[in-house]
């Protein structure tokens, strides 16, 4: 019988959370709450029931799961259907979106055809204060576009979006550890929310930065006073982290610094393409004006053929070499289960 102590020894006292939000978010008695940016802290009452540890991505077990799907050469991109360089057809979207606006134009096509009644998705206000949202319609979904590089946890919400009633399918946009917390989640007893979640569309992720990337690192790092409302987006180039002004002014930091702001548990990710989704999304290994784009379920595949016959979403000439990057940033992360070997041998 595990309980969320198990969870707290195994996973959040040795800085192995990733933050996904699934024990959060699948807690039958609300006891679990994030309050800051670090682990879940445990305020209620615990049956028990062991849900929490089971949908962890993070567990001893669970590490153990992800490591044996580690290829022998460590290249692979996990298993896959097909690989495109894809980007939206519809300017408006590409406008105010991060990439090419391939994940809006599948959101919004998911919504306006029905396929799904809701999405998980994140937005932010003004001052860069980062939060899960429940998007109905393609005037939600619009606030979710462009990548917010600060954690935020996802799957915090996804017990409100269960049970709710008016809400048959859902679909979850999010990096690597999300797809691996809804993996567990579908290997779990948890049966409503197996049945309700319907597609998992995974971004591309090497980390994610605390909130404190903004508070901290922008002052230390570049000695800047900068309003969080002047921020309009942060973007990953050539090795470093981009901040964007609304002024149109850009600020970069190496990655290197901007690393020591990611969330610790990154460091026990194996997973840079989302391999546990349906649909993965990044912008390494494209060709330009392109994303990445690979399919890895049947669903997953029908969705992106449909937009691509409905000319929703335009696609270039695959080039191999030029893919090449994803897989050796891939192989790159992979080779981060080193970290977690000698944590076991503390
Ligand atoms: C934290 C993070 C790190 C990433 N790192 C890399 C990388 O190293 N290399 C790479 O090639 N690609 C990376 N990506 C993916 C990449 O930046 C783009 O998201 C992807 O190319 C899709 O672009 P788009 O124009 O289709 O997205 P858009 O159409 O702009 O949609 C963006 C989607 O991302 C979701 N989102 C935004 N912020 C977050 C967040 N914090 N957590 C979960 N979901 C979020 C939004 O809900 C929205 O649905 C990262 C994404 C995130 C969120």
């Amino acid at each position: 019988m595990t309980d969320y102590t198990d969870l707290k020894r195994e996973v959040w006292d040795r800085d192995m959370c990733s933050g996904c939000g699934a024990c959060v978010g699948s807690c039958p008695l609300e006891a679990l709450h994030f309050r800051g940016d670090d682990n879940p802290v445990f305020d209620g009452l615990c049956s028990k029931c062991g849900t929490c540890y089971s949908v962890c991505p993070r567990t001893e077990r669970d590490v153990a799961v992800a490591v044996s799907r580690v290829p022998e050469n460590k290249e692979s991109i996990g298993p896959y259907r097909e690989r495109y360089f894809a980007r939206s057809s519809d300017f408006q979207i590409i406008k105010r979106a991060q990439g090419f606006g391939v994940v809006t134009s599948v959101l919004k096509h998911i919504l306006d055809e029905k396929i799904v009644d809701a999405a998980f998705v994140v937005t932010s206000d003004i001052f860069m204060n980062i939060h899960p949202m429940i998007a109905r319609d393609f005037s939600d979904v619009k606030k979710s576009a462009r990548v917010k590089y600060i954690w935020t946890p996802v799957l915090s919400k996804l017990r409100e979006a269960v049970l709710d009633e008016s809400i048959e399918s859902i679909a979850v946009v999010g990096v690597p550890c999300v797809m691996q917390a809804l993996e567990m989640l579908d290997r779990s007893k948890l049966g409503l929310y197996k049945k309700k979640i319907k597609l998992r569309i995974g971004l591309f992720c090497w980390e994610i930065f605390r909130h404190i990337l903004i508070s901290e690192m922008i002052h230390k790092e570049l000695q800047l006073d900068i309003d969080p409302s002047r921020i309009w987006m942060f973007d990953i180039r050539h090795r470093k982290l981009v901040v964007e002004l609304t002024d149109s002014t850009e600020y970069q930091i190496p990655l290197e610094t901007a690393s020591r702001y990611a969330r610790k548990g990154c460091n026990y990710c194996v997973d840079f393409t989302s391999e546990w989704s349906d649909i993965s999304v990044g912008n390494a290994g494209a060709a330009k004006d392109f994303l990445t784009v690979i399919t890895r379920t049947e669903r997953g595949e029908a969705i992106i053929q449909d937009m691509i016959k409905g000319g929703k979403l335009v696609t270039g000439e695959f080039d191999e070499t030029v893919f090449s990057l994803a897989e050796r940033v891939n192989k790159k992360k992979k080779l981060r289960i080193k970290n977690f070997e000698v944590r076991e041998k503390d």
